[in-house]
C-alpha cells in the first residue's frame, strides 16, 4: 500500500506514520528524519538542509525531491511505503506523481490528520521541552504553521480532486488515531 500522511506540524504524523507503516510491513519515510539523520551526520546535505530547517523554512524543492527520490527507489520500498513530510509543495505533488507513474505505480490514499491550533501549538512546546529540537522555538513554531497553511494545506484539494484524500481526526489517545486511520484506509488488524 502507498499512503502520504499529511496534517500540521504537530499532528502527530510522525508517531502515526511510524505505527501504521509497521501494521502495514511498509517502510515509514519520513523527509524530516532522513534530514535530521544527514544534519546530525554532518553530511553535505544536512549542511545545507539545516539552514532552512532551524528557520522554521521548507528546503528547496531540487534537493528534497532527489532525496525521496532516491530513498523511494530503494527494494525496500517496492511493495509500499507510508510518506511522512512529503510532498508539501506543488512541485513535490508533480514529483511524487512522476517518480510512481515511472515505475508504474500510484498512491492508495492521502490521509490529513485534522487537529485543533491550540492542541499543535502545545504539542510542539512539549516537544521543544523533551527533545530539544532546534526548529521547535516558538517563533519558529508560528513560521512553520504558516508555511504550513500557505503552501502545503492547499495540496489537499489536489488530492480531493483525485478522490485520494481521506480526512482523520487527529485528537485522542495514539491508539485511537491508529484505528480511524486504519478504518479510513480499511484495513482490518
Ligand atoms: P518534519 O519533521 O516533517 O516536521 O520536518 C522538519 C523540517 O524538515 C521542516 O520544517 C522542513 O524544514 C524540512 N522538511 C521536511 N520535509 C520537507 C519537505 N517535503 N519539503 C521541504 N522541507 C522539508
Amino acid at each position: 500500500m502507498r499512503v502520504v500522511l499529511m496534517g500540521p506540524p504537530g499532528a502527530g504524523k510522525g508517531t502515526q506514520a511510524q505505527v501504521v507503516a509497521g501494521i502495514l510491513g511498509v517502510p515509514h519515510v519520513s523527509t524530516g528524519d532522513i534530514f535530521r539523520a544527514n544534519v546530525a551526520g554532518g553530511t553535505p546535505l544536512g549542511v545545507e538542509a539545516k539552514r532552512y530547517m532551524d528557520a522554521g523554512e521548507y528546503v528547496p524543492d531540487g534537493v528534497t525531491n532527489a532525496m525521496v527520490r532516491d530513498r523511494l527507489s530503494q527494494d525496500d520500498a517496492r511493495p509500499g511505503f507510508v510518506l511522512d513530510g512529503y510532498p508539501r509543495t506543488v512541485e513535490q505533488v508533480a514529483e511524487l506523481d512522476a517518480m510512481l507513474e515511472s515505475a508504474g505505480q500510484r498512491l492508495d490514499a492521502v490521509l490529513e490528520l485534522t487537529v485543533d491550533t491550540d492542541e499543535v501549538v502545545a504539542r510542539l512546546v512539549k516537544r521543544a521541552a523533551e527533545q530539544g529540537r532546534s526548529d521547535d522555538s516558538e517563533d519558529v513554531i508560528r513560521r512553520r504553521l504558516e508555511i504550513y497553511a500557505e503552501q502545503t494545506a492547499p495540496l489537499t484539494a489536489t488530492y480531493h480532486e483525485q478522490g485520494l484524500l481521506r480526512q482523520v481526526y487527529g485528537q485522542g489517545s495514539v491508539e485511537d488515531v491508529t484505528a480511524r486511520i486504519l478504518e479510513a484506509l480499511d484495513v482490518k488488524r
